[in-house]
This record gives structure tokens, C-alpha cells and sequence, in this order.
């Protein structure tokens, strides 16, 4: 890192989540390569556990600082995870276990906290309880607030820190996107990620700004203390000065107006303009998030990620636990529906499980992928452990009995996959029936169309599912061969693109003529360019961050169907 810090440097990226953040960086990637087995030298063990102390200090005057800023803003939510990292804070294992083990191990302290987080996860998620999730969370937040103090120089006073964080990485993680928490993470940055990104979309789905394809390792050789992510321009500004800083408050202050005016919106009716009924659902990755989905207007869940409960915790859960989730989300959605979208393991979403965990042979036999977007991904691989598949369907057909449960298959791309799915679940069912567990009826069964192949044969999948839900973001991956993690590709073909409307189309025909519901869940749902030509093209349920749903609202209330149709022609017909 060069010491002297540069003055204000702007540098240029790509776009991926819109808003302003304001924060010191924290960079993921190479603070991981800092968990070194290094020893220390006898005489820098208690340097060590000075430079920890202090980092811990600055730390806690942090938080208390922010405690009584939130109070003053009248954020009670904040103020109440303030309050639990403050409490945490003075907990033993921060201020004795860690020193101890600085002594007794003599490693640096990034390394003793490596270990420690992950021991902590380790013995938290395993328990799927909402409340232990959250608490894994708020270890992760206050390791890297006091991460982020550590590496401030000894001159620096804490009250002069920026209290958010910037997680710059090599690459985003969903994982680590998922943990983050809005309050706290002012913004990420990355060398590599496309806009359908699954990290993408959680960014945007918690209005995290985002920028990619930024030198990350360039920005690490600039001593910043602070920086400005402008995710809807693209841009960072490293170390701004003053006049800068509150330029972009300001900015940051009227989008966030722009936001609460929109949440106005919520308690409107959800049609054109000319008064056709359109469904708007929330697309969640996080199951404690149903009632805030439902404030936003949400009329029900049209995607629920199932495998985010595998990725944040890195073990499958059992059969009981997924049970008691998917009724507790069911439960609180009171008879709206709740599309539960079988694991979609592989492609971006794996993890490095540690060798010896339960879960880690399911990914030890599988063969390292040269193109893991096309491999062993979704429903391939759960057809390859059929195990995992049985017990996520029981667990489904149980929360079922009473509930408005339907199920989601993953990246179909041969009707053989569907079929295999819908026997199973037959075979389970009576299986359960003579267990004396009585299911009234099957809960229906449907499949993601986002594969061409699924997408050309629609019409024939659709006599076996029983709806179907187009998932756009690996639909426009497979469809142009552009990897969504890629952003120099990903963005080649910009959307609307006539290849991909004219396939819908034929999707969309195929589900009228069927008399089966389809949904749009893929992130065009949300796309002020894509949904009125959806609309046009006979869209009538989407599914997308609860965040946008009053976005959305807003752009259908203000179409009649005419001015959709003759957009349809424009880009269609004309093409
Ligand atoms: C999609 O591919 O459009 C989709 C909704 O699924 P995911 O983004 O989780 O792959
Ligand atoms: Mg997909």
C-alpha cells in the first residue's frame, strides 16, 4: 500500500446496483490472503495484541458514536443492532479469548479472527434458527469493522473514521453479499461481475450500490480512508474532498426521498392504465424477509432462492428444519402463495466446503468444471443425489398439507427432468400416506423455463408442469452465450433484444394456449425497459425484489395495454 494518501481519484466501472455509499473500503480478497500461518516473532506478540487493542477501542467508540447518531435519526433498528454490537464487543471472546490466542498461537490477528468467525459459523448455522442467523451476521459486521481499524494508521482518531464499510473483492461471493447488512456495508466493489450476477442481485435487492470491473488491485496501492461508490453512474471517487462529499450527500439524500415517495405506491391497485389486474411477487433469498416482502407490496412469493439456506450456512439443511421454514414462511404469507424454487446448487453458487463436513462429499464427487454454467447444476445436480432431492420434496409436501406451497424446478432443459421430478414426488406422497402423514393434494408442480431448449419445447413441457416461470438472467446467458459473470461479455447484447422477445412470445403463447399461470422472474421483471414490453407481449405476473415492486407498480399503472402491444410491435414486428 503507498502510504501518502493521492489526492481525490475518480475511477470508472460498470454499473450494477444503483444508489450512492459512503464508507472506508475493506478489501475481502486480500484480507483473506493476510490469514497467513506466518508465525510472529517472540518480541511482536504483544505489538500484536496493542495493535489489536487499539482496533478494538476505535471500534467501540465507533459504535457508541453511532448509537447516538442513529438515535438522533430515530432509527430504532439500527440503534438495536448497534446496541447488540455493543454488547458483543465486551464479550470474553472478543476481549480475552482473542488476545490469548494471539499469544498462544502467535499468528497476526486477522488470522485468529479468520479462525474464530469461522468456528463461530460453524457452530451457529448449523442451528436454523433465525435468531442464530442474525447473530452470525453480527460477528461478520463487527470483525470487519474492527478488521477495517486495524489496518487505520496509529494517528488516526476513531471519531473521524467513516462509520460504513466498502467490501471490495477479486470476485463477489452471493455468500457474502447475502451477509451483508444494509445498515453497515455502504457499498461493494469487484474486478470481475456481470449484471445478473447472483451477487448482483442481492446487492440490488437489498439497495446496496455496486460497481464492477474496477483495478482493484491498483485501488489497494492508494492509501484511501474514505471513498464514494456511485453505483448508478458507475464510478468510485477515492479520498473526495469536502466539496465532492457533499455534493454527493446531497444526492444520496434525494434518492433516498425518491425511494420513501415511491413507498406511497404500495397501497395502490396493481393495473394498467386502462384497468387489466397485474401480480407483482417477491423474489427472496433470505426466509425471515416474508413480511417485509409483504409491506412492500408483495402479493406473495414468486421465487424463493431455497438454496441461499444452504450457501449462508454451508451445510444442506435437514429435513425437519427445511420443513419448519418453508411452514413459517407459508404460515406468514397467509394463503398468498410461496413458489419454492428447489436447490439451484452449482454454476456460481457452490462453496468451499472444508473436507470432512457432512455435505462436503457431494461436492468432492463432482469433477471440476471447465464451464460450471454448463455443468452439474440445479436439477442435474440434485438428480445426481437423488437423497438431497427426497428429503427437500418431503419436507415440501409436508409444509404443504395445509399451506399454498408450490414447487419450482431449476434449469430444465429435458422434459426427462420434469417427468423424474413429478414421480418422485408421487412416490414420496404415498410414501408419507402410508406413514399415516395425510397430504390432501400434490402441491402444484412447475419448472423454470431458462433454457432455449425449454424455452423451444414450452409447449410440451407444459402439459406435464403444472405452471412455469421464465428465468430471465440464465435465460439471456444460455440464449446469446454470454456468461453473467463476465462483465465484457454480459453485456454485449443489450435487453431488449428482438431474439429474446420473440422467444418469449412463443413461451408466453404456449402458457395461454395451455391455460397454465407463468410468471417472469428473472430480473427483466423489474427492468424499466423489459416489463412494458412484457406486458405487451402477455406477461401478467412478475416476480423481483421486493425493493422494486413500487418501481414496477408504478410503470404498469402508467401503460394501457394498446401502448405495451404497440411497443411489442416496435421491437418484434420491425426487427
Ligand atoms: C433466472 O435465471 O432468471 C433466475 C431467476 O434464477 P437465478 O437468477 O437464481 O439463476
Ligand atoms: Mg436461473
Amino acid at each position: 500500500m503507498i502510504d501518502e494518501p493521492v489526492a481525490e481519484l475518480i475511477l470508472r466501472g460498470t454499473p450494477i446496483s444503483k444508489g450512492v455509499g459512503i464508507g472506508a473500503p475493506i478489501f475481502l480478497s486480500l484480507a483473506e490472503e493476510e490469514v497467513s500461518e506466518a508465525p510472529l516473532s517472540e518480541c511482536g506478540v504483544e505489538d500484536e495484541v496493542e495493535r489489536y487493542r487499539r482496533a478494538l477501542s476505535l471500534s467501540r467508540s465507533d459504535l457508541q458514536r453511532l448509537q447516538l447518531l442513529s438515535d438522533q435519526d430515530e432509527q430504532p433498528e439500527v440503534t438495536a443492532i448497534l446496541g447488540t454490537h455493543l454488547e458483543m464487543i465486551e464479550d470474553p471472546l472478543l476481549t480475552q479469548e482473542v488476545e490469548a490466542r494471539i499469544r498462544s498461537r502467535q499468528r497476526k490477528t486477522e488470522t485468529i479472527f479468520h479462525h474464530l468467525i469461522t468456528e463461530y459459523r460453524n457452530r451457529f448455522t448449523v442451528l436454523q434458527d433465525s435468531y442464530f442467523r442474525e447473530r452470525v451476521r453480527d460477528i461478520v459486521d463487527l470483525s470487519r469493522r474492527i478488521i477495517t481499524h486495524l489496518h487505520s494508521p496509529s494517528t488516526e482518531k476513531g471519531d473521524t473514521l467513516a462509520h460504513r464499510s466498502v467490501l471490495i473483492s477479486h470476485e463477489l461471493m452471493p455468500s457474502e453479499t447475502i451477509e451483508s447488512n444494509a445498515a453497515f456495508v455502504a457499498g461493494f466493489i469487484s474486478m470481475v461481475g456481470g449484471l445478473s450476477s447472483h451477487a448482483a442481485i442481492i446487492a440490488r435487492a437489498k439497495g446496496i450500490p455496486y460497481v464492477a470491473n474496477i483495478d482493484i488491485i491498483l485501488l489497494e496501492r492508494f492509501a484511501c480512508r474514505r471513498m464514494i461508490i456511485d453505483g448508478s453512474e458507475g464510478i468510485i471517487i477515492v479520498n473526495p474532498s469536502r466539496k465532492t462529499l457533499l455534493r454527493y450527500m446531497e444526492i444520496q439524500k434525494r434518492h433516498g426521498d425518491k425511494e420513501r415517495s415511491l413507498q406511497g405506491e404500495v397501497h395502490k391497485k396493481t393495473e394498467t392504465h386502462d384497468g387489466l389486474p397485474i401480480s407483482l411477487f417477491a423474489n427472496l433469498e433470505d426466509p425471515d424477509e416474508v413480511t417485509r416482502a409483504l409491506r412492500m407490496g408483495a402479493e406473495g412469493v414468486g421465487l424463493f432462492r431455497s438454496e441461499y439456506l444452504f450457501l449462508t450456512r454451508q451445510a444442506f439443511p435437514s429435513e425437519e428444519e427445511q420443513e419448519k421454514i418453508y411452514r413459517k414462511m407459508g404460515e406468514a404469507l397467509k394463503g398468498l402463495p410461496l413458489v419454492v424454487r428447489l436447490f439451484d446448487i452449482g454454476g456460481e453458487k457452490r462453496t468451499s466446503l472444508a473436507v470432512g463436513s457432512e455435505d462436503a462429499k457431494y461436492f468432492l464427487r463432482l469433477e471440476k468444471e471447465a464451464n460450471p454454467a454448463l455443468g452439474c447444476r440445479a436439477i442435474r445436480f440434485l438428480l445426481r443425489f437423488p437423497d438431497l432431492l427426497k428429503k427437500q420434496l418431503r419436507a415440501l409436501l409436508k409444509a404443504s398439507a395445509s399451506l399454498n406451497i408450490r414447487i419450482l424446478i431449476p434449469m430444465v432443459s429435458d422434459l426427462s427432468e420434469l417427468l423424474r421430478v413429478r414421480e418422485m414426488l408421487e412416490e414420496i406422497h404415498s410414501e408419507l400416506q402410508q406413514q399415516g402423514i395425510h397430504i390432501p393434494v400434490l402441491p402444484p408442480l412447475g419448472c423454470m423455463i431458462e433454457t432455449p431448449a425449454a424455452a423451444l419445447l414450452s409447449e410440451v413441457f407444459l402439459r406435464h408442469a403444472d405452471f412455469i416461470s421464465l428465468g430471465t438472467n440464465d435465460l439471456v446467458q444460455y440464449l446469446f452465450a454470454v456468461d453473467r459473470m463476465n462483465p465484457y461479455v454480459s453485456s454485449l447484447y443489450p435487453l431488449p433484444h428482438p431474439a429474446l422477445l420473440r422467444l418469449i412470445q412463443d413461451v408466453v403463447l404456449s402458457a395461454k394456449s395451455a391455460g397454465k399461470e407463468l410468471f417472469v422472474c428473472g430480473e427483466c421483471a423489474s427492468d424499466p425497459a423489459m416489463v412494458p414490453l412484457l406486458l405487451g407481449l402477455g406477461v401478467r405476473s412478475f416476480s423481483m425484489a421486493a425493493r422494486q415492486i413500487s418501481h414496477v407498480k408504478k410503470i404498469v399503472r402508467s401503460l394501457s395495454l394498446e401502448d405495451a402491444a404497440q411497443l411489442v410491435q416496435e421491437h418484434v414486428e420491425k426487427s
